[in-house]
């Protein structure tokens, strides 16, 4: 991170090409393998990719502070989003073989999401302190299996302080964006996996995250 800058009522608008190529490289050189530079009106929300956590119903569904039912609605973010208008996409591949639910890879595959984690906070982060105070961002799958996965529960929940509170966040799909269509739409490769698909019949796994900018 470089020295704050002064926060001025135009949020840097003049310095925010300049600023959003500087958070897609960053994206990149955190790990990301692909990063662009995306207007926020062409982020696609669906509120039936909310659906989707809760038919067939997600593991993930209801218990954590960042996942549906507990995080903000697909309409919620619509309305926000119009506030908006420049966000940086990324997407991280990661073999098949840590993608698929295979308890052999579980290390790999929760390093995998937690670097996701940690790239969504530092572009967002850098974004802060470069005057776009208003940025946010979001990630990939659920932060109760990649933070807490071992842990009997979820504190926010109990109505105590995120274990995470820094890095935790709501993925892109949790809100109701639809990661597969926007991800296409960036002329990136990404295939459906289901939760009994096998490495051998996937391509790759994709992670997906996203930092709205201002
Ligand atoms: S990181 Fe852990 S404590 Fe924080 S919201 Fe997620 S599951 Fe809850």
């Amino acid at each position: 991170m470089g020295e704050a800058k002064k926060i001025r009522v135009d949020m840097h608008e003049g310095q925010l090409s300049t600023d959003l190529e500087r958070y897609r490289q960053l994206a990149l050189e955190l790990g990301a393998s692909k990063a662009s530079i995306v207007k926020a009106e062409q982020i696609p929300v669906d509120e039936r990719v909310q659906m989707k956590c809760q038919i067939p119903r997600c593991f993930g569904y209801g218990v954590g502070a960042q996942c549906p039912p507990n995080t903000m609605k697909a309409a919620e973010l619509r309305e926000l989003l119009a506030k908006y208008q420049w966000a940086v996409l990324f997407i991280k591949d990661i073999p098949a073989e840590v993608i698929v639910r295979d308890r052999a890879t579980i290390k790999e595959r929760v390093e995998a999401y937690q670097q996701l984690y940690s790239i969504v906070s530092e572009v967002e982060s850098a974004a802060f302190h470069d005057g776009h105070y208003l940025a946010f961002g979001f990630a990939a799958g659920s932060c109760r299996h990649t933070f807490c996965g071992q842990l009997a529960d979820c504190q926010a929940m109990k109505g105590d302080k995120c274990r995470f509170s820094l890095k935790s966040r709501p993925s892109m799909e949790a809100v109701g964006i639809d990661v597969y269509k926007m991800v296409a739409l960036a002329g990136w490769d990404i295939f459906p996996i289901g939760s009994g698909d096998k490495a051998p019949n996937v391509p790759k796994g994709t992670l997906a995250g996203l930092v709205i900018v201002q």
